[in-house]
């Protein structure tokens, strides 16, 4: 019996919601006094990984592995989770992860819960606790197969620091061809990118036109943050819509969120609540977002923002 851990990564490097999950999956190990394996994909170098808690590595090597594709890599991780008797499986919540899950409950012959939001309030019964509703409740459900697949929130548990050294061992998996196969793939963007991004700079219609996101752009740059927009903003062509953020667009869980002339609709903020921190800037101190905000600013973009940006820029020059 033990937990593995899939930790993604991108380009070789392991992700910071692959170091949050290494370290719940420790917790978790912990907490069933056992051993936590974690799995990665050839291109990672293994040396760090001990340091958020892996205690062994199981080093995935296969050509078809080489780019994402669900169906390969849920058969990887499957057959990587065979090869430790496996009792847990945890994967994070990033859009790789939530399409590859479903394909690995049904190798595994596993529940699969998303969305779990801390350690299992019981292993025996096994009991954990998630999210539902775009986080606006919580439910607590019962796993009751044998091999548990569990889905962390982003931003739920935090990385942990561990001594020590990790062994690692390698898989070579005997892989179906896959039926889907990605040809090709095109960033969206080289800037930073949203799902990843520990800062996310985010204007609505307050901005009152695409000519005025130099300012958004600005701040963004001054704090190495992404740009993320509100629905009728990439409606209105103002800016493309892999910057919509919401309910119906891409899901935030940065440290920090800064909203820009934002109302703070309930779709809205379905999509942005599990950011640590969220800084509100708005004309209207009734804005609904306020109620959401952990510090907010009532005044004029126009105003505020040149301000912030000088003012950081200055910090950064003081500090450098
Ligand atoms: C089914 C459905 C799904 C939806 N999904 C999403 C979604 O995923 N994401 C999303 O964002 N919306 C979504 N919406 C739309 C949502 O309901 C709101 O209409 C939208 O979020 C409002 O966008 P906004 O805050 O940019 O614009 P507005 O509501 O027009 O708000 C603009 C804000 O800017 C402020 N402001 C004006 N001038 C300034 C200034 N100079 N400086 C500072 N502040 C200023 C105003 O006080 C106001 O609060 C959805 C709606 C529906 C019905």
């Amino acid at each position: 019996m033990s937990v593995l851990v899939y930790a993604e990564s991108d380009q070789g490097i392991i992700k910071k919601i692959a170091q949050e999950l290494i370290s719940y999956g420790r917790a978790l190990a912990d907490q069933l006094g056992t051993t936590l394996y974690v799995a990665v994909m050839a291109d990672v170098g293994t040396q760090n990984l001990a340091q958020y808690g892996a205690q062994q590595i199981v080093h995935i090597e296969h050509e078809a592995l080489q780019s994402f594709s669900a169906d390969a890599f849920a058969q990887a991780i499957a057959q990587s989770a065979k090869s430790v008797e496996a009792e847990v499986v945890l994967v994070s919540s990033s859009a790789n992860s939530r399409y590859l899950a479903p394909m690995l409950a049904v190798g595994l012959d596993a529940a699969y819960v998303p969305n779990c939001t801390q350690l299992p309030l019981s292993t025996s019964p096994f009991q954990v606790t998630h999210s539902v509703y775009t986080n606006k409740a919580e439910a607590t459900t019962e796993m009751t197969s044998a091999v548990k697949l569990i889905g962390l929130a982003k931003n739920a548990f935090g990385v942990s620091h561990f001594e020590g050294t990790a062994q690692t061992t390698s898989l070579t998996p005997d892989l179906n061809p896959s039926k889907c196969h990605v040809s090709a793939t095109d960033r969206a963007t080289d800037k930073v990118m949203i799902a990843d991004a520990e800062i996310v700079v985010s204007a609505g219609r307050g901005l009152k036109g695409p000519e005025n996101w130099h300012l958004i752009e600005d701040l963004a740059e001054v704090l190495g943050a992404a740009t993320a927009c509100s629905k009728p903003v990439s409606d209105l062509g103002w800016r493309p819509h892999s910057e919509h953020v919401g309910q119906t667009g891409k899901p935030v869980a940065s440290n920090l969120y800064i909203a820009i002339g934002i109302s703070g609709a309930i779709q809205h903020l379905a999509g942005i609540n599990s950011s640590k921190v969220k800084v509100v800037i708005n004309t209207d101190p009734e804005a609904p977002f306020f109620k959401a905000a952990d510090y907010g600013i009532v005044g004029d973009a126009f105003d505020v923002v040149p301000e912030l940006i000088e003012k950081l820029k200055q910090f950064k020059t003081l500090n450098a």
